[in-house]
């Protein structure tokens, strides 16, 4: 079968049904790898829009009776069909995303996971009795559903970032108007229909892709969306954050990183190489917890560069459809443009360029594994965050100076250190201000765990039990027996 053949035309899914957009327009879909068309995705304007938020009001009213009991139900039946569906999904993410292959199939199976994380979740939403300081009194804390939530996920997970927020939202009892990523729309699809055909009522998922502004603006002035939940850039987050104030609607933001990997004089050099070019080269970097600053002990800092150089320079690079690869293209041009114009300014900063540094392949969004030295701190690179498999090594002498580096950014999502100490490594913990800090591995996003991030990196967690906290209200009852 031809690319074109496995790869569907996406529609929107609104009030149950899979449907064209009243305009008509699709937008085209283009495979990284060769950059040719591969399919499209339909449009919303406001009247799909509107017949999605009534939908989701409708589905609410469905939902929110449905026993925790049944919804736990039906979405471990959402997860086995994902679970089935592996391998034609995972052909999918690749064809539109880029990733390798293993990298997809490992994404859905942790979808599957997440989902049936939630689904136990929801029988365990417990409220509470508070003792009263009379007899006569019964004071009662109950959790509610917030109610109808719009969701906005992007290109680099397509499964993961929709799957955290569609599975706590319905583990809570909320409905949902899902915004998936326009780039990226048929592994969502995919998400959506395991839901689909494990027996999900109407109106409960919604499905929409289009314009992102226009869509958010519409959604999250809608009178009747009451959570907003947000995954993308820092500058995108702030805009919704405050249209959601103004409306005081509650918000969950994951938002960018530039997760510091702070690599002390008593590490493993080898493991520690090992570990952190494996998740710097993940997804070719397109990860907001990926390691993008690395500061290595300068004891081990000449050990640390060489190996790492030659970790970059063995990383198999090549379309996510061939088994042997190992990193496959950005996910679209405007990365590629990104990276390029990064590396382009730390060199003319004099950073000393040690391998990699530009597009590779005559078609697609190729680029090479790239590390820099000696990179000035006014660099870009030292305080965007990158998004790309380019990563600068800087060199330190005490655990203050490496500290001072790591806190140095508005950032704060993700951190990484390697040390045989647990005095350094419980020093370091304390004082890194981040959502997530991992030593020694890089044990991050797992469904029973928290993910989120503080100062600019975003507000709320999408993993663990304070994800359910996210779409629920806190409602007290005290009553006086009469
Ligand atoms: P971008 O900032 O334009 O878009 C990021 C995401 O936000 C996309 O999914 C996009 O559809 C969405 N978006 C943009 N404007 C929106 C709006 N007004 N309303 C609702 N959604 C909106 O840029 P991009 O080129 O797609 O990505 C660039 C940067 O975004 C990356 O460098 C990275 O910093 C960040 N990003 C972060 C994550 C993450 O996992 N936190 C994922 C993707 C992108």
């Amino acid at each position: 079968m031809s690319q074109q053949q496995i790869y569907p035309d996406v529609k929107l899914f609104v009030d149950g049904l899979w449907c064209d957009g009243v305009s008509g327009y699709a937008e085209p879909i283009f495979n990284p790898a060769t950059g040719a068309q591969i399919g499209s995705v339909a449009h919303a304007s406001i009247d799909d829009l509107d017949r999605a938020v009534n939908a989701s009001r409708d589905g609410f009213e469905v939902w929110r009776r449905t026993s925790a009991f049944d919804r736990y139900k039906l979405m471990r039946g959402a997860a086995e069909k994902l679970r089935e569906r592996v391998s034609a999904i995972a052909e999918i993410m690749t064809l539109e995303q880029g990733k390798p292959l293993r990298e997809a199939s490992a994404e859905i199976l942790l979808g599957a996971d997440i989902i049936d994380w939630f689904a136990e979740e929801a029988r365990r939403s417990y409220g509470r009795i508070i003792p009263a300081r009379s007899g006569a009194v019964q004071q009662a804390v109950v959790r509610e559903p917030v109610g109808p939530v719009a969701a906005f996920t992007p290109w680099n997970f397509p499964i993961n970032q929709a799957v955290r927020k569609i599975s706590a939202a319905m583990a809570a009892g909320c409905s949902v108007i899902l915004k998936g990523p326009e780039e990226t729309p048929a592994s969502c699809a995919a998400l959506v229909q395991a839901y689909v055909d494990a027996g999900l009522p109407r109106g409960v998922l919604n499905l929409v892709f289009g314009v992102p502004s226009e869509i958010s603006e519409y959604l999250i002035t809608h009178p009747v969306i009451r959570k907003i939940s947000f995954t993308g850039s820092t500058p995108v987050g702030k805009r919704l954050a405050a249209l959601a104030g103004g409306h005081m609607k509650r918000v969950t933001m994951e938002l960018g990183g530039h997760a510091p990997a702070i690599v002390f004089e008593d590490a493993d050099v080898r493991e520690a190489v090992r570990l952190l070019a494996a998740a710097k080269f993940r997804n070719a970097g397109q990860v907001c917890v990926s390691p993008t600053r690395f500061v290595v002990h300068e004891q081990i800092y000449e050990e640390f560069v060489e190996r790492f150089i030659a970790a970059a320079e063995a990383v198999i690079v090549g379309n996510g459809l061939d088994e042997t690869t190992q990193m496959g293209p950005l996910a679209n041009l405007r990365r590629v443009e990104a990276i390029e114009s990064l590396v382009s300014d730390a060199v003319q900063q004099r950073a000393c360029l040690r391998t990699g540094g530009k597009r590779s392949g005559n078609e697609g969004f190729f680029f090479e594994p790239t590390v820099l030295t000696e990179v000035p701190l006014s660099a870009r690179i030292m305080n965007e965050e990158p998004f790309g498999p380019v990563v600068p090594i800087a060199r330190f002498s005490t655990f203050e100076d490496a500290v001072a580096e790591a806190n140095r950014l508005p950032y704060g999502l993700a951190a990484y250190a390697y040390t045989k100490s647990a005095a350094t490594s419980g020093a370091f913990g304390a004082a890194v201000e981040s959502g997530m800090v991992s030593v020694n591995h890089h044990g991050l996003a797992l469904p029973e765990t928290p993910f989120g991030g503080i100062k600019d990196s975003g507000f709320g967690f999408e993993g663990g039990t304070e994800a359910m906290d996210a779409y629920l209200n806190t409602k007290f009852i005290t009553e006086h027996h009469v």
